[in-house]
């Protein structure tokens, strides 16, 4: 199959790039792919989804919807996603007549806790010890030694929702019972130095770049601060996240950008947790301090364009802008106090009403060396009322 060039014309329409999905990551998908020169279309019920909003077509329509999914294929040429929880027939559906980056099989992987944990397994990456738990058998049968451990919902869950911390087997039991039974993971509670997660990029022909690994702060199990310049993660401990990532895409036969989050433990290993098959939140740095975005990256893997070794040039720090920051009226942040911090880049989803814990926005902070990066990051923090890291 050969590529789908920037600004040809296809079937007599311009090349059009589509994608399942409205939501942030869409958003700066579609940026990226119209700045080559693409159309673009998404598809997102909500008629002020931050993607739809920016597209050249947006068809409003559920993921499973017939005719939606009919109108996308019309239009578009290629289809990619841009979040783990696209049904994955609707992607099956879309596959049986066009490109469709990444596959469903291994989108479907990703949705489910315990098959991501059993693919990391096979491709001989560490994970943390953990039993699935789907029958009152199994939950019985749970070993002593995984607790204190976290009950995770083996679907849908996402920044933090959709699992609780259990001490003892009672409340264990009733965490189940509260998710209604539903198949989840238990998962041994670990000693965690650090959280890091890296970025690759795999080509149809099966060539993989990636982006130097991220060192990654959570708050109340939502990505807080993403740090990344040379030493944020010790060299060693990069190159393992690096092959483990590469080994876990190529055994996917993975077409598309994949993020793959790690647990830096305190004796120092590296045991994975999860993987999102698309581009990730602590991959937003790269939109200002690398000569490639992984949205670039996922539009070229999408279209079959070569794919060249992304190079960081600036030290980075991203701050994630939650709707907390948002006063009780909903006034916006001093973004003018903000932006007249040297290397500062704002970038605002469009969404029109913050909630606590809503991604609003990301802020990228670049700069020559990683303590002038941070000494503006923490000014930031202190004008935005930001805990500092
Ligand atoms: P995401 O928004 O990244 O998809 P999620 O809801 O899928 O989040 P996880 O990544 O599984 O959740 O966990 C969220 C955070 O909780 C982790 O980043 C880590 O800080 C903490 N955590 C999760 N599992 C463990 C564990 N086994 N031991 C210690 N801490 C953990
Ligand atoms: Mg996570």
């Amino acid at each position: 199959m050969s590529a789908v060039l920037p600004g040809s014309i296809v079937n007599g329409q311009p090349a059009t790039l589509g994608v399942m999905g409205g939501g942030q990551l869409g958003r700066m998908f579609v940026h990226a792919a119209q700045a080559m020169g693409y159309y673009t279309a998404v598809l997102d019920p909500d008629p002020a989804s931050p993607a739809g909003l920016v597209s050249h077509h947006h068809i409003q329509t559920d993921y499973l919807d017939e005719q939606g999914l009919a109108q996308l294929m019309q239009r578009c040429t290629a289809i990619t996603t841009e979040f783990e929880n696209v049904p994955a027939p609707a992607l099956l559906t879309l596959g049986a007549h066009r490109f469709v980056a990444p596959a469903a099989d291994a989108v479907a992987i990703a949705q489910d806790r315990a098959a991501e944990k059993a693919h990391f397994v096979k491709c001989g990456v560490p994970v943390a010890p953990h039993a699935v738990i789907e029958t009152e058998v199994q939950l019985a049968a749970v070993a002593d030694d995984l607790l204190p451990g976290i009950l995770k919902t083996a679907r849908l869950g996402y920044d933090g929702k959709g699992q609780v911390r259990v001490k003892t087997r009672a409340e264990l039991v009733a965490a189940w019972t509260e998710f209604k039974q539903v198949p989840c993971v238990l998962e041994k509670m670990l000693p965690l130095k650090d959280e890091c997660s890296v970025i690759v990029a795999r080509g149809r022909d099966g060539q993989c770049v990636h982006f130097p690994v991220q060192r990654n702060l959570h708050r109340e199990g939502i990505l807080a601060v993403t740090e990344v310049y040379e030493g944020a993660v010790p060299a060693a401990l990069a190159q393992q996240a690096v092959a483990a990532a590469v080994a876990i895409a190529n055994g996917l036969q993975y077409v598309g950008v994949l993020c793959v989050e790690f647990f830096v433990l305190e004796g120092g290993q590296l045991v994975v947790n999860e993987m999102a098959p698309r581009p990730h939140n602590s991959g937003h740095y790269t939109l200002n301090a690398c000569d490639q975005s992984q949205f670039e990256l996922q539009v070229r893997t999408l279209t079959g364009l070569p794919l060249t070794q992304p190079r960081q040039h600036s030290a980075a720090i991203m701050l994630n802008v939650l709707g907390d920051l948002w006063g009780l009226e909903g006034q916006s942040p001093d973004w003018d106090r903000v932006l007249a911090l040297p290397g500062t880049h704002l970038h605002l989803y469009g969404k029109l009403s913050a909630r606590k814990g809503r991604k609003m926005g990301h802020l990228n902070i670049t700069a020559a060396t990683p303590e002038a990066a941070r000494a503006v990051a923490l000014q930031a923090c202190a004008v935005l009322a930001i805990e500092p890291f």
